[in-house]
């Protein structure tokens, strides 16, 4: 492969569309807007406590994961990997009770078995539903006729109770949507994603991830320029040609800095944010609504332990928090020696506009329900991240009228978790999939 490509956009998908065509032998520069990449997987450090931007986890059985972070190894160990045990600690004010996977986690098997929560036929389902998706190959997903996680629950034939007090709260914080209107293909994949594997954060922080991709693009001699916002991207026939140029035919394309700077290249990769991935290319098929996520980081001295066995807490009573996370129980490195971390999620609009004071007073009145007794008045906010647009929505049915990553006309390719669906997974391999149609250009 000959020639020069440039990448808009230093997100997980444009750190692999880069890497991927650098070591096909293209010259490649990759422009990101912020001082650093990564996009929607950063990490801050505030007073020593490791704070990624908005709670997120890594699964580990992810393929694209492996591939491209992992090395095909055991990307725990690629990364440092803090693990959560399986399943979750369901809460509500007066009782916490512990739901698991009986065969990731045998020692939680008789605490999962006698939790009244959820009746026993249901957790019998729920392993007939984790065969059933065990026996699916990659291909299977994302195809087919869709509805939404509710609706496919409800013809599983769970039970009110299996979906209000356990699925609304974790599927609720997996999809940032406890109403359940997601698409069920994004629960399908990560049901079964976590029956294969784990989920946990880098001990580093999720910024690990984007670093480890970023080493591996720079030593494939990609050059990477931080702080450069790309204004256009022009394609030679723009303008003059009122039909697509076909592959061959292209000659080549303009990328305009918000400097006005310009940089001719032979292939383009625009990997932006959605919205501004539509702007620079008009392909209406981008989906452009966002959901929000708000995630206050809190601290309280160490030695406050939640008695979880690291597990996530959820909120099976109201959604606010939707969930607790115990971090530094998890991810020791994530708060200094003397002091406990914790996040909590919230979701939907509302949040976004309500003061940091309001949500900490949530998450301690929370906190006192749930443990009895104990007080949790020293709660103080680390900081709060208000998060707009955290990912794409996914109602029933989008995932089939996603974009083609040649949509665009000329020699423009388009990469990002929405020409898949909406995650680390969809973004990583969305860049590989980009990188092998603008290979096509060069
Ligand atoms: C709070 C939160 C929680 C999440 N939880 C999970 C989770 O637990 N598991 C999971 O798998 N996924 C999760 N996700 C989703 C996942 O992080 C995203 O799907 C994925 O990171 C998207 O990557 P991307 O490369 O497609 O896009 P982005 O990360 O949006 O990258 C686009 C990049 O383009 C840059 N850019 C935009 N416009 C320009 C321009 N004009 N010029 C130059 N650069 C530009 C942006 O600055 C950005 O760096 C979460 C996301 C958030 C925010």
């Amino acid at each position: 492969m000959h020639g020069d490509a440039t990448v808009v956009g230093g997100g997980l998908a444009g750190l692999v569309a880069a890497t991927r065509l650098a070591e096909a032998s293209a010259d490649v520069t990759l422009y990101e807007r912020r001082p650093e990449v990564g996009g929607r997987v950063r990490t801050e450090t505030v007073d020593g406590f490791t704070l990624d931007r908005g709670f997120q986890v890594l699964f580990t059985s992810y393929p694209a994961v492996a591939a491209e972070v992992g090395n095909e190894g055991d990307v725990g160990d690629a990364l440092d990997v803090r693990r959560f045990a399986p399943g979750a600690t369901i809460c509500r004010p007066g009782s916490r009770s512990v739901l698991s996977d009986p065969f990731r986690d045998p020692r939680a098997a008789v605490a999962s078995l006698r939790n009244d929560e959820i009746s026993f036929s249901d957790k019998l389902r729920t392993l007939a539903l984790r065969h059933d998706l065990a026996k699916r190959g990659e291909d299977d997903f994302f195809a087919g006729p869709d509805a939404s996680i509710r609706e496919y629950l409800y013809k599983w034939g769970f039970a009110d109770d299996y979906v209000t007090n356990f699925v609304e709260p974790f599927y609720g914080g997996i999809t940032l949507d406890r109403s359940l209107s997601t698409s069920k293909n994004v629960f399908e994949y990560t049901f079964r994603a976590m029956s294969r594997g784990a989920i946990g954060v880098p001990a580093a922080g999720m910024r690990a991830i984007p670093e480890a991709l970023a080493d591996r693009a720079r030593d494939a001699g990609v050059t990477i320029e931080a702080g450069e916002d790309v204004e256009s991207v022009r394609t030679a026939g723009q303008g003059r040609i009122p039909f697509r140029i076909g592959r061959g035919d292209a000659e080549g394309a303009t990328v305009e800095l918000a400097d006005g700077s310009t940089h001719e290249t032979d292939a383009v990769v625009v990997a932006a944010t959605p919205p501004e991935a539509r702007r620079l290319t008009d392909v209406e098929s981008i989906p452009t609504e966002g959901v929000p996520n708000v995630t206050g980081w809190y601290t309280l001295p160490a030695g406050e332990s939640f008695e979880t066995g690291e597990r996530i807490l959820l909120n099976a009573a109201d959604d606010s928090p939707n969930a607790v996370v115990p971090m530094s129980e998890v991810a020791p490195e994530y708060a200094p020696d003397d002091r406990a971390l914790i996040a909590a999620t919230f979701l939907g609009e509302t949040p976004l506009d309500r003061p940091a004071a309001g949500l900490r007073d949530d998450v301690r009145d929370a906190l006192e329900a749930w443990y009895p007794g104990r007080d949790f008045d020293g709660l103080e906010t680390v900081d709060t991240h208000r998060i707009p647009f955290a990912q794409f929505a996914q109602p029933p049915g989008v995932h089939a009228g996603l974009p083609e990553p040649d949509d665009p006309e000329g020699p423009v390719v388009l990469a990002g978790d929405y020409t898949e669906w909406s995650s680390i997974q969809g973004a990583l391999e969305s860049g590989r999939t980009a990188a092998e149609a603008a290979g096509g250009y060069l």
